[in-house]
């Protein structure tokens, strides 16, 4: 409970602070990058483990690629279309310049503040501007002293899935298994593409 993160002025969220982690997968090409704010995905096996109580709306938390630097994030939560607004979706949208996309990388999200609900904006230029004021926000947040022991949280930096460090080549039982880890491959430190030509060596 130390680690609860709950900046003054805001209600805390009984499901916060949330931790997922999962495969970063392609969206749905909503064009998010063009508009400077990419938006890195989850599949649907991440998205239906967030509580129920965590509806649509922008939240805002820390995130780290592959084990990589901890940043500060903010991120979508909403409907999916394509399913008939059936299918939760997850964007995350990390406060950090990348020099590649990094799909098929291990991403994981710490999500400790709620900033405001969905809303649909007369202009794409007024959609914008109300992102660029949910980094603010959570620029400010995430600055907030109760919320520094959490870029430390060993969840940021325990071993990536398939990388543990005896890795056994022969005795596969000794691997350890989640569910995330059953719905993607092993994902290397530095590079997926590596993991994948590791894995295929050896199998
Ligand atoms: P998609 O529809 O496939 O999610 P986006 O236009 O939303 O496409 O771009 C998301 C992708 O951009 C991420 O999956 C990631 O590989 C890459 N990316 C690069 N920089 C960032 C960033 N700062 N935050 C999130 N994703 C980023
Ligand atoms: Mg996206």
């Amino acid at each position: 409970m130390e680690l609860m993160a709950r900046p003054a002025g805001r209600a805390a969220l009984p499901f916060l602070p949330f931790f997922a982690e999962g495969k970063v997968i392609k969206g749905f090409g909503r064009g998010s990058r063009s508009l400077g704010i990419p938006t890195a995905n989850f599949n649907q096996n991440v998205v239906q483990s967030i509580p129920p109580a965590m509806g649509s709306g922008v939240y805002y938390g820390l995130a780290n690629i592959d084990g990589g630097p901890v940043s500060k994030m903010v991120m979508s939560v909403g409907w999916n279309p394509h399913f008939n607004n059936q299918v939760k979706t997850m964007e995350t949208h990390i406060l950090r310049q990348f020099d590649a996309d990094f799909y098929g990388s291990w991403m994981r999200v710490a999500v400790l503040g709620f900033i405001r609900t969905m809303e649909s904006y007369p202009s794409l230029d007024e959609l914008i501007s109300a992102i660029h004021r949910d980094i603010a926000v959570a620029e400010k947040e995430l600055e907030e002293p109760e919320v520094q022991e959490l870029y430390r949280h060993p969840f940021f930096s325990a071993a990536l899935p398939g990388m543990s460090p005896i890795q056994p080549h022969t005795d596969t039982s000794l691997r350890p298994l989640s569910n995330h880890i059953q719905n993607g491959p092993a994902i290397s430190p530095s590079s997926s593409h590596l993991a994948h030509d590791v894995q295929k060596g050896h199998q």
